[in-house]
């Protein structure tokens, strides 16, 4: 069961899956509130790449998604943008401490990578963004958390020294991402990601994106997906 739509000449997005929802033209279409509106707006992206016209719609579902998208096609904010509704979308934000969103990424570049796109955006909605990564005093990052965040950006060492030190609890993260799978498992921090899966509630959202699928991932992707929609974007042919 396997949808191709044509997004232009030479780029196909294919989904697999049940019930997929159908891929967004712009962001107009997204649902997002007039404040998450003027953020996109504000930087200038004027319609949503291949990788966002589909991953968008799903993820605002809230369903689970394994996206793979080669490098420099907007993944980030195909996470992101959804990340902020989801957060918005909490009742009692100040209830529970603890981050909401929960990103892995392979690199402390990468992180911060992603710290950076994720605080255009939370920015003017209040919700706090943390960096965790090897290379920084640990006591800093133990007490930048112990401040309190509602988004976590992290390398999956540090996070899982952090989690020891009991820096963060887990009990409110509903939103996981594990962004390039495929080079978090080449530098071995397949143990690491499981663990920190394992601290995070089953009926989390979980978000994969990778530029490839090694069978090593295609197998975790299995085991701490729920019912997951597939989206590959690439060349046609
Ligand atoms: P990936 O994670 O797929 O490698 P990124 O998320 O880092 O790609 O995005 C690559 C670049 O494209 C970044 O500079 C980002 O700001 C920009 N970008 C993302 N989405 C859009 C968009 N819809 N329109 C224009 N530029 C975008
Ligand atoms: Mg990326």
């Amino acid at each position: 069961e396997e949808d191709v739509f044509e997004y232009k000449k030479s780029l196909a997005i294919r989904t697999s899956g049940f019930d997929v929802p159908r891929p967004v033209k712009t962001f107009e279409d997204c649902g997002f509130s007039s404040q998450l509106m003027a953020a996109i707006k504000k930087q200038d992206y004027q319609k949503p790449t291949p990788i966002q016209c589909a991953a968008l719609p799903i993820v605002l579902s809230g369903r689970d998604i394994i996206g793979i998208a080669k490098t420099g096609s907007g993944k980030t904010a195909a996470f992101v943008l959804p990340m902020i509704v989801h957060i918005m979308d909490q009742p009692e934000l100040q209830k529970e401490e603890g981050p909401i969103g929960v990103i892995c990424a392979p690199t402390r570049e990468l992180a911060y990578q992603i710290y950076l796109e994720s605080k255009k955006f939370a920015k003017s909605h209040g919700i706090r963004v943390c960096a965790v990564y090897g290379g920084m005093s640990k006591l800093d990052q133990f007490k930048e958390l112990k401040a309190g965040c509602e988004i976590v950006v992290a390398t999956p060492g540090r996070l899982i020294d952090m989690l020891k030190m009991k820096a963060l609890t887990m009990q409110r993260a509903t939103y996981l991402i594990l962004d390039e799978a495929d080079r978090m498992f080449d530098l071995g921090f397949e143990p690491q990601i499981r663990s920190i899966v394992g601290q995070i509630r089953p009926d989390r959202q979980t978000l994969l994106f990778s530029a490839t699928m090694p069978r090593k991932v295609e197998k975790l992707a299995r085991e701490i997906l729920s019912d997951p929609i597939r989206v590959t974007v690439g060349e046609v042919g």
